[in-house]
């Protein structure tokens, strides 16, 4: 292929870069990246197989992903992840790097492309159904699904609340699902949990960072005050209000504590008492934001296994960060020596 030709063009002060490269050499390189493409009749659009589906498994060899040949702004049929800069998912899924590099430069630059935020969207299972929406046959074929759930202390109203559903994937079907929506009520996010006690993982996220995500945020008002648990199953006789935040950990590259910060909503955290000491930097970073904080002290159970009363009379009872009260926990914990 001949090498395209680079020139630079300075406006203001910005140095821009501006490849002149032909709409033929443009499917080169999308091919080189993406393999074989199919052109429109117009002669306007490529599509190839979509990346972004193949990676959430979505086995397909249906050219849904559509590419503009001359400004490289595409979009998937199927998952909806767009972009301005295909050369931005070359980089994220091709392993051909050098085509990847050209193919962002042909588009508008490599470094924009490297730092482009792609609209990917999240999909569940195509399979995907709701537990509370089964018929007497399917209600039987996921017997030990529901079982599961109702040893764990589940209604039949939390797994309408939760939406929690079931698919026959390879990935998923000994597990139980807990999807997410964002506040447009867009699913923003999923967690799955298996069934089998055997099993070597628990829980599965889905392919969007957890940093990037509020869970449940559809059913969060900021201006109140809100609960923050670990997990999912924390959140299950949690009140109204209640978030997970999906691990023991929340700082500023959280979307969750960014939020929280803007609106100086006033919190309870309510991790898991193992990560008290976690819980402690968490409030102290709060504080210092000025974020009205309280902690639970609860010592024995996660929330996930204590009932309605039991978490409403830790919150009741959560006290505000205190100083003195953490150096005392430090303290004590250096002395009986399982600070490090
Ligand atoms: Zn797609």
């Amino acid at each position: 292929m001949a090498e395209h030709i680079i020139k630079f063009e300075k406006l203001g002060d910005v140095l821009y870069t501006t490849s002149m490269i032909t709409l033929s050499q443009k499917l080169n390189l999308i091919e080189a990246c993406f393999g074989k493409y199919y052109v429109s009749g117009d002669g306007k659009n490529s599509s190839i197989v979509c990346p972004f589906c193949k990676a959430k498994g979505k086995a397909t060899s249906k050219k849904k992903l559509s590419i503009n040949i001359e400004t490289g702004v595409y979009h998937c049929w199927v998952c909806e992840s767009k972009g301005r800069n295909i050369g931005s998912a070359a980089f994220k899924f091709s392993s051909n790097r050098v085509n990847a590099k050209k193919l962002s430069e042909a588009y508008g630059g490599f470094k924009k492309a490297v730092e482009e935020i792609i609209e990917e969207h999240v999909l569940l299972p195509e399979d995907f159904k709701l537990l509370t929406n089964l018929n007497n046959r399917g209600s039987k074929k996921y017997k030990y699904h529901i079982s599961y759930l109702k040893d764990r202390g589940l209604t039949t109203e939390d797994l309408h609340k939760f939406c929690i559903g079931v698919s026959d994937t390879y990935e998923y079907k000994n597990s139980v699902i807990f999807p997410s929506h964002d506040v447009a009520g867009n699913l923003n996010y999923f967690i799955s949990r298996s069934i089998n006690k055997k099993s070597y993982r628990r829980y599965k996220n889905c392919s969007v960072s957890r940093k990037e995500i509020i869970f449940r945020q559809f059913n969060l008002d900021f201006k109140k005050e809100l609960i923050l648990v670990e997990g999912v199953f924390d959140l299950i006789n949690a009140p109204i209000n209640s978030t997970c935040i999906l691990g023991s950990w929340l700082n500023e590259d959280y979307l969750l504590f960014r939020e929280i910060v803007k609106n100086k909503t006033p919190v309870v955290l309510c991790l898991d008492p193992d990560a008290r000491k976690k819980s402690m930097e968490i409030m102290k970073l709060l504080n210092s934001y000025c974020v009205p904080a309280r902690l639970s002290l609860h010592n024995n159970k996660d929330f996930g296994d204590m009932n309605k009363d039991e978490i409403q009379y830790f919150i009741n009872n959560a006290k505000p960060f205190d100083f003195a009260q953490s150096v005392r926990y430090l303290i004590s914990n250096i002395n009986s020596g399982s600070m490090f």
